[in-house]
């Protein structure tokens, strides 16, 4: 192995004669600090640019390597510079905005430039050159057509079994399909687009053809049209801008997106548009579809070759808009205008493996240095946007009111320990009376409802009559869930399961009683109190693919369906205007996690879930059960007040010095030996507080609040402090990479959003 060197210039390098550097500068994907230098053998020279995927040889193994430089000399020793093996990529894939944003990623987040590149770039891509567009037959004028039947069926047998199963069946076939059904050889179709008879198209990325529905152009209200304007000016500056689009649900977000990209467009540049998740959100996707031809969708649920497909395209300039997860911020538009951040304050756009980025974060830096506009979109903004827009970093659009005349819904707040909440004298009941009624009242109207729990599964916790022993999972410190369906207890965090006990493990004589709510209980119990009735549940159980997702919210959306049930999956983007019960069965699960941001989870998923009740022309009521109604999260969320809910968070997160005030690392130790783990984390403190500034503070090791997670016992630091500079001197006191020895693991999370 050659010897490592700092990270290098890594500049300056395009367009000039690469013949005449001798040697690479290359960033490896594995968790190590630094750049490799190789020399190019004389077979390469000329061929190699910074951007380009190489294969090198590293330690005892080849490894591919991101070039990020060409350079002429090298701080190693001649003798020990190793020669490239070979070439992954014939032309670059990464450019050089994507190199200098990995690079940054790098630094800021404590990964490896290797493995920041590597995040960049979806793993299909290059792999192979061949299917490079997916490919469907058109057919011709019927009476081009016609003349050919006459004139040369006869002696084309083959060709005439193409076109007369594609006569009968529809074009759109690829020609794969078409040889298979008709048992022709791929010869005939070929000869058949020959001839004028059929005709190749290319078809875009996944989904594309389907759910394409445009709610059409509406007038816009004057919020949108002074947002869209604001925006749009922005946009024509052709300077860095963020902005801060607050809107309630239902005020028509996506509506501004679009008509701020139709101005990116039309000056020639393209628009990414960032997503939570795409399969939460096809709504908003079939929007996009409708609006924009040149329109590309990327997800992680593609094949590769769809994959590869679309990052071509994009980067050939022949797509405007791109929409896609948090990894489609590294899309390659060739003349970024515009980046969305739709949801802003969800947790998804956080990936929790190295590099731990933030794409809202990634979306801003990647727009200032191309001279872009960014847009965060959100009905409850994260702390740390808002802040933001408060400081001057971003500014501040409104969406105050729903579009048209419809009224947020208007949301009660059941106290579950108060007799609205009680069973006939059995303790707490699932359902209140109240929500129950309002129920059978808007089924009875044909109408529908959405039931939100975040826990899936039957019960979520087992507990010993006789001891009160807890069922935890053998491998983490982790309650089992029952689920009933599938007659298993399953561990959520490592997926360990069995068959459900009768007796305890523990004093193997009490029986076993099933506690806890999940999804698949309230399932049952919503059967059992309507009965006939049609419901659905999403949850990570019941959406086992993406069709599945797509099948029940189309019975939902063509009124099959009168009951949603579900997690997560059901918070946020639907838009089903005949839903106008909203309830949410126990709200208080979110509050008590041990994590500073847990008001704000349950604030922003009230929010949200509320959000799906009354936006159609029928009024919406909210339903939330709790055993803490006066907690301020929920009055708040109540109260559709968001600067209520703002002003009393930021206050607690002010006196006690978290995020948005301060800049919060997180350093968690693991290890199969709790002890091992305990003091690695002791000794990692040591080296933090040689670093720290007045004012800064360490907290911890502590054990994290998942102590356990597939037998390794887990430690964590939390250092946080005011200044920015914090995150470098951690980074330099720190090298996780050093500090992991053996089985024992050390990471550290750059504004982490869990803390679990
Ligand atoms: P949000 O993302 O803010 O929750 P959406 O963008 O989903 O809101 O818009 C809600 C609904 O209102 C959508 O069905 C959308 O087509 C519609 N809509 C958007 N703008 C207008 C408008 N100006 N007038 C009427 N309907 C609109
Ligand atoms: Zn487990």
């Amino acid at each position: 192995m050659s010897a490592g060197h700092p990270q290098g210039d890594g500049q300056g390098t395009l367009d000039i004669g690469y013949e005449k550097f001798p040697l690479v500068r290359v960033a490896i994907p594995r968790p190590v600090r630094k750049t490799f230098d190789y020399r190019v053998p004389a077979s390469l020279s000329g061929q190699i640019a910074p951007g380009q995927r190489v294969r090198c040889p590293f330690g005892r193994t080849d490894e591919v390597g991101f070039v990020v430089s060409l350079i002429r000399t090298s701080d190693c020793p001649e003798s020990k510079l190793k020669e490239l093996r070979g070439l992954v990529d014939l032309e670059p894939k990464i450019g050089p905005g994507i190199l200098e944003l990995t690079r940054w990623m790098a630094d800021y987040y404590g990964a490896s430039w290797g493995e920041a590149l590597s995040a960049s770039l979806p793993s299909a891509v290059g792999k192979s050159s061949k299917p490079r567009f997916t490919q469907v037959v058109r057919l011709a004028e019927k009476i081009v057509r016609e003349q050919w039947m006459e004139t040369h069926a006869k002696r084309r047998p083959a060709q005439r079994r193409v076109l007369e199963f594609l006569n009968s069946e529809g074009d759109g076939f690829t020609p794969s399909e078409i040889t298979r059904r008709t048992g022709a050889h791929s010869g005939a179709v070929r000869a058949l687009v020959a001839q004028g008879i059929l005709r190749l198209e290319r078809v875009g990325s996944f989904l594309e053809d389907s759910h394409v529905q445009d709610p059409g152009r509406h007038e816009l209200t004057a919020d949108q049209s002074g947002a869209i304007e604001t925006i749009t000016r922005s946009v024509c500056g052709e300077l860095f801008e963020a902005f801060l689009l607050w809107g309630v649900t239902g005020s028509g977000k996506t509506e501004v997106y679009m008509k701020s990209i139709e101005s990116v467009v039309a000056q020639g540049r393209q628009a990414i548009v960032l997503v939570p998740e795409i399969s939460l959100t096809p709504q908003t996707w079939s929007r996009f579809r409708a609006r924009f031809s040149r329109v590309a969708l990327l997800h992680s649920q593609q094949t590769e070759a769809r994959r590869r497909e679309g990052w071509e395209r994009i980067q050939s300039g022949e797509i405007d808009v791109v929409v896609g997860p948090r990894s489609a911020v590294f899309a390659p538009v060739p003349r970024l205008g515009m980046i969305v951040v739709d949801e802003e304050h969800e947790t998804s756009f956080k990936q929790n493996t190295s590099p731990r980025y933030h794409a809202r974060d990634v979306a801003l830096v990647r727009a200032q240095a191309a001279g872009a506009v960014v847009v965060l979109g959100s009905a409850t903004p994260s702390l740390e946007a808002f802040r933001a827009s408060e400081t001057g970093k971003s500014r501040l659009l409104r969406l105050p009111n729903r579009v048209t005349t419809r009224p947020l819904p208007e949301v009660t707040v059941i106290n579950m320990t108060s007799e609205a909440g009680m069973g006939r004298g059995k303790g707490p009941r699932l359902f209140s009376g109240l929500l129950e009624r309002a129920i059978r009242e808007a089924i009875g109207r044909g109408e529908q409802a959405v039931l939100f729990l975040n826990r899936r599964g039957f019960s979520t916790f087992l507990v010993c009559r006789r001891c009160g022993y807890v069922l935890v999972c053998p491998n983490c410190n982790v309650t089992l869930t029952h689920h009933k369906k599938t007659r298993r207890v399953i561990c959520h965090h490592c997926l360990h399961e069995g068959p459900p006990p009768n007796v305890c493990p523990e004093c193997l004589t009490g029986q076993v009683r099933y506690r806890g709510l999940g999804t698949e209980k309230i399932e049952e119990v919503v059967q059992a109190l309507f009965p006939g009735i049609r419901m659905a549940r999403m949850d990570s159980d019941t959406m086992t693919d993406r069709g599945a997702y797509e099948r029940v919210l189309g019975a939902f959306g063509s009124g099959q369906i009168d009951i949603l049930i579900g997690t997560q999956m059901i918070a946020k983007g639907l838009d089903f205007p005949r839903v106008t019960v909203v309830g949410v069965i126990n709200a208080d699960t979110l509050i008590s996690l041990p994590d500073f941001r847990s008001a704000e989870r349950t604030f922003q998923l009230i929010t949200q879930v509320a959000g799906r009740a009354g936006r159609g022309e029928r009024p919406g009521r909210v339903y939330v059960q709790s055993l803490h109604p006066d907690h301020y999260a929920i009055r708040c969320a109540s109260h559709h007040d968001y600067e209520a809910f703002c002003r009393e968070e930021m206050g607690h997160r002010y006196s006690l010095g978290y995020p948005p005030y301060t800049r919060l690392i997180r350093i968690v130790v693991s290890s199969p030996e709790v002890e091992s783990a305990r003091e690695r984390a002791e000794l990692i403190a040591v080296r933090v507080r040689e670093v720290f500034l007045e004012g800064e503070v360490l907290l911890g090791p502590v054990e994290c609040p998942l102590a356990r997670i597939q037998n390794r016992w887990r430690f964590h630091l939390l250092v946080k402090g005011p200044d920015p500079s914090i995150v470098s001197r951690v980074h330099r006191a720190v090298n996780p990479g050093e500090w992991s020895r053996g089985k024992d693991m050390v990471t550290i999370d750059v504004d982490p959003l869990s803390l679990l």
